[in-house]
């Protein structure tokens, strides 16, 4: 029986795992971002420590390139993050272990996780949005891993915003005040001056629920997915995502006719279960997937 390496490749932390599914991990650790240099030594001590596999799958923060044909395939690309713009990661784990390597992005990885062993099992059309230091999203059309030019950047699209309401610019380098720039962690510690873990007021998650709702329909009415999966650090606010239920209820005002939607939106919006697990998972899922090279 094959026996794969996960990298869920994250701006704070390498997870890293070896195995064939959640049931059964056979070696895992988790290794700080710091240097590119740095964090890449430590995972390729990790896989050697950890034994043989027969392929990596490797789900990286991004942008990043994962169009096989590329001369930078592997590549993290235009990262605002300092030091990780235009680096190798995807050709450097193949040389250095020497296995085939699949290259993704974080998020198309925890989608695969949750497609083959959590919360979106026997579905074809989904997505799966972190909302964490960043927002990303991720997912499958017509049961396909979702690329295109480059790969979907949902944390990037605009989001109405009243200034009156809300005067924060946003922290996006890009664009300032676009979903990600409004409603990630970086924007939540930037506007209220404490990261979210240490904030409780109403007005916060209030806030919060409503930008995030507001990004949502979007993905709703492009999308038309089955379900949403949404992960990340926020999302552990309790009481946030009954918040983002009541909103995404009131800004569909009716108008999406389906079981899933009418039966309430606790079914159709849900945490994943595969937890903080569903990228490395993933990555495991995608090492066993053919077009690893
Ligand atoms: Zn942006």
């Amino acid at each position: 029986m094959s026996v794969f390496g996960g990298i869920e490749a994250g701006g704070t932390k390498w997870r890293c795992a070896v195995g064939t599914g959640p049931d059964d991990v056979r070696a895992a650790e988790t290794i700080p971002t710091t240097t590119p240099a740095e964090t890449i030594d430590r995972t390729v001590e990790f896989f050697e420590r950890a034994g043989r596999v027969d392929a990596v799958g490797i789900g990286s923060f991004g942008p990043v390139d994962r169009d096989a044909e590329s001369p930078t395939w592997g590549q993290i690309t235009t990262t605002p993050k300092p030091g990780w713009a235009h680096t190798v990661v995807g050709p450097e784990i193949r040389r250095r272990l020497s296995v085939p390597v699949a290259f993704d992005t974080d998020v198309n990885a925890a989608a695969l996780g949750e497609h083959r062993w959590g919360a979106a099992q026997g579905l074809d059309t989904f997505c799966y949005i972190t909302v964490g230091t960043g927002i990303g999203g991720g997912g499958m059309a017509g049961g396909k891993l979702l690329h295109g030019l480059v790969h979907p950047e949902f944390g990037h699209v605009r989001i109405p915003h009243d200034l009156d309401r809300d005067p924060f610019p946003g922290v996006c380098p890009y664009h300032g005040d676009c979903w990600e720039g409004l409603a990630s962690g970086r924007a939540i510690e930037g506007r209220w001056g404490r990261p979210a873990t240490e904030l409780i007021d109403e007005a916060v998650w209030e806030l919060e629920a409503h930008y995030l709702a507001l990004g949502l329909v979007s993905v709703i009415g492009i999308l038309s997915p089955q379900r949403i999966i949404l992960g990340g650090g926020v999302m552990t606010a309790p009481g946030l995502l009954k918040r983002i239920h009541r909103d995404v209820k009131d800004l569909l005002g009716g108008y999406v006719e389906s079981p899933a939607v009418d039966q309430g939106m606790a079914g159709y919006i849900t945490a994943p279960s595969l937890g903080s697990q569903s990228g490395v998972l993933g990555a495991i899922a995608l090492a066993s997937m053919d077009g690893a090279t």
